[in-house]
């Protein structure tokens, strides 16, 4: 340890005091410049939404007046360059040491191909995001010069080339994974806040805050509301996550079902930028649910399972992207790149605007674009819609979704979008269909969701609430909706979206097994882009990383070279046949968040996935509400008892028949799953 030095913090998506690393090593070792730099161009096409950058500007307010109350003032700096920016406070305060938290995400400059006509409509065009890559450039950069570099762990409670398999092979499915993790011997080392820092000495200029670009004046107004609903900063993050505790935490597994309110923890944009310590967070629910253990107190114990997994899932997010570093613009089962899908920019226009004549998904739409936040649950309906019922190209939806949330997480919404396109081995199918219109009488039974988003549906009836265009004229006409007029009829049919999904996943198997034998005969060339390059030489990863320390910053290593061509088409097939093994010997493997994420499925479904997955899961009259029973080959007492043990207790409100119907009619389909 080097003492009396002064050191740099690098400050990034670490706005806090406690439990900071970087920032407790550097109060450690002597004097300090705390620096926040901004830098749009590095940014790239992931440059933040509006929203996200709010909340990013008032966390700085809050952290600069923390530091300052301690001694050190927080340098902002809107730079060209990170790296110039961090050489000229070296040189203005005579640092001899940087020290900074890790960043995970790992975006390559290659193909934006998918992203194309998403840009074109936007705009926008330019740089690709690499925030571990360019960290690690600038590492190396800064070592050269005789800088020391010191980077810490801030943000996960396991770094992503930490938890591999017996094999030394990434994780591809979350069960896996998680319980390996949670198996893992943990070092436990809480850093305490500094109680004061002693400031560098020399001077570098402060940007004002207001200079930093983070807020336009255009935008100021929208975001006036969002400080009515939301106290970005870290000290606010300790006052949510301790009344999370205290009052919300043992009902979460209940409360966390409800789309409305505030059902959930709400804590996902603190812990995007740092602004709570995930180690914290893991520590305190622990010790609530060994209490609530030994207090057999299963409600409790049950809910602090749930969250903690939810943890888990963020971890897992980091993981994925960081081992499978290709994975924000493909899928992680290879077969997705076969999908036909439909660039239909007319279609993403009214899913955006809330206009697909679907009323939760619009009901989600709309609040997403008025608040910057839905529900986890609205996240899974939206998406699955966009995917399954429109075919849109999922990257697009993520980068919808990171331009517009207000905890914009590349990683997390990468693992949601994926989780959904039935890209992940413990994923939704790609066959799956879940129609909105049950899963409105499901979630928001009353409707009081949907009309409280979209006013022009406030008088429909419950009953009609969730598919206003079997209403009766007469309904329709007393409700005050005119469909097509001021609320649109649905952009695409339930049965002609059903049909065209089969029809393009027979596409894209045809495809799919097209290109397999081509490679196999040999007959087509691989060309030799990044995106094979990258996919093959990372699912290895551990043997493979770059890296001086145990402690230190890893970069998953991209080799290019000629040699490995030769075995380029082996190894990809040979991943991908590891990716479904993962899946098929299931037995142990569920869906990664069943009881988080997703609509209606639990683990125990997954295992009775029929082998007619089209014709049973997706039924030509899903949508009708006229089916009698035609479904009823995959049910069981046995999976239903299991479904209903995770489902739990949700009663849906079934006050008259064709709620009833609609009921077992989503059991159903629940069980083909
Ligand atoms: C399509 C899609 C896109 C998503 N995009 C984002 C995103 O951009 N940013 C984001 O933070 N989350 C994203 N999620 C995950 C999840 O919806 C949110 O983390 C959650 O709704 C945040 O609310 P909360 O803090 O009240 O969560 P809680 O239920 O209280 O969970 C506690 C914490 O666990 C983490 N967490 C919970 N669920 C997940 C999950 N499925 N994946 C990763 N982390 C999770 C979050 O950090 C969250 O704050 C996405 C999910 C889907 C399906």
């Amino acid at each position: 340890m080097e003492k009396n030095c002064t050191s740099i913090v690098w400050f990034r998506r670490d706005l806090r005091i406690e439990d900071n690393p970087a920032l407790a090593a550097a109060a450690r070792d002597g004097k300090l410049l705390p620096v926040f730099i901004w830098c749009p161009k590095e940014e790239g096409q992931y440059y933040p939404g509006r929203v996200s950058r709010w909340w990013l500007k008032q966390s700085l307010i809050h952290l600069q007046h923390s530091l300052k109350s301690l001694g050190a003032e927080l340098v902002l700096i809107k730079a060209e360059s990170t790296l110039s920016a961090l050489l000229d406070c070296i040189s203005a305060v005579g640092a001899t040491k940087v020290v900074y938290n890790h960043l995970y995400g790992m975006f390559l400059p290659s193909l934006m191909s998918f992203f194309a006509n998403y840009y074109i409509l936007c705009g926008v065009s330019g740089n690709h995001p690499i925030s571990l890559v360019r960290d690690h450039s600038i590492k190396q950069k800064l070592v050269e010069l005789g800088i020391n570099v010191q980077s810490y762990n801030g943000e996960l409670l396991f770094e992503p080339w930490e938890v591999y398999d017996d094999n030394e092979r990434a994780f591809t499915t979350f069960k896996a994974y998680w319980d390996k993790s949670l198996n893992m011997e943990r070092e436990h080392v809480a850093h305490l806040p500094p109680w004061r820092l002693v400031p560098a000495e020399g001077k570098v200029e402060n940007t004002p805050i207001e200079a930093l670009g983070l807020e336009n004046e255009s935008e100021k107004s929208s975001n006036a509301l969002l400080g009515r609903g939301w106290s970005p900063g870290w000290s606010n993050a300790d006052k949510a996550f301790t009344e999370l505790i205290q009052h919300h935490l043992l009902n979460y597994s209940k409360d966390r079902l409800r789309v409305g309110g505030n059902s959930t923890s709400l804590l996902s944009p603190y812990l995007h930028f740092g602004e709570l310590s995930v180690r914290k967070v893991f520590q305190c629910v622990r010790m609530k649910q060994v209490v609530w253990k030994n207090e057999q107190n299963s409600v409790g114990e049950e809910s602090a399972t749930l969250f903690l997994k939810s943890v888990g899932l963020r971890e897992y997010s980091r993981y994925i992207c960081f081992n499978f570093p290709f994975t924000h613009e493909r899928s992680l089962l290879s077969s997705l790149k076969h999908f036909p899908w439909d660039v239909n920019q007319a279609h993403f226009k009214a899913w955006r605007q809330g206009r697909t004549g679907y009323p939760l998904v619009d009901a989600g739409m709309r609040e997403l674009w008025a608040t910057g936040w839905i529900h986890n649950r609205i996240r899974v309906i939206v998406s699955s819609f966009f995917v399954k019922f429109l075919r849109l190209p999922w990257q697009w939806g993520m980068k919808y979704f990171w331009d517009t949330l207000l905890d914009a997480d590349l990683e997390s919404d990468i693992i949601g979008w994926q989780y959904i396109s039935g890209s992940l081995p413990d994923g939704h199918e790609l066959e799956r269909m879940d129609s909105p219109q049950i899963q409105g009488f499901n979630f928001d039974p009353e409707g009081e969701y949907v009309r409280q988003w979209l006013p022009e549906l406030a008088r429909m009836p419950t009953e009609w609430i969730h598919h206003p265009w079997d209403a009766p004229l007469t309904v329709l006409k007393s409700a005050g909706v005119d469909l097509g007029i001021n609320y649109p009829k649905p952009i695409i049919d339930i049965d002609l979206a059903r049909d065209r999904l089969t029809e393009a996943i027979a596409i894209m198997r045809q495809n799919e097994a097209t290109s397999n034998a081509a490679n196999t005969n040999g007959t087509d060339e691989v060309v030799f882009d990044n995106a094979d390059t990258n996919e093959e030489n990372l699912a290895v990863v551990k043997k493979n990383t770059l890296c001086s320390s145990s402690r230190d910053q890893r970069v998953p290593s991209m080799q290019n070279s000629k040699n490995g061509i030769q075995n380029k088409k082996r190894l990809k097939l040979r991943e991908d046949d590891r990716l479904l093994k993962d899946c098929k010997n299931g037995d142990e493997v569920s869906k990664m968040d069943d009881d988080l994420c997703s609509t209606a499925e639990s683990s125990s479904t997954k295992k009775q996935m029929t082998n007619s997955r089209n014709s049973v899961c997706v039924p030509q009259n899903c949508s009708s509400m006229s089916s009698d029973a035609p479904y009823q080959v995959c049910g069981s007492s046995d999976v239903k008892y299991r479904w209903q043990e995770e489902i739990g207790t949700e009663e849906m409100s079934s006050k008259n028949g064709k709620m009833e119907q609609l009921k077992n009619l989503f059991l159903v389909l629940s069980f083909c799953k």
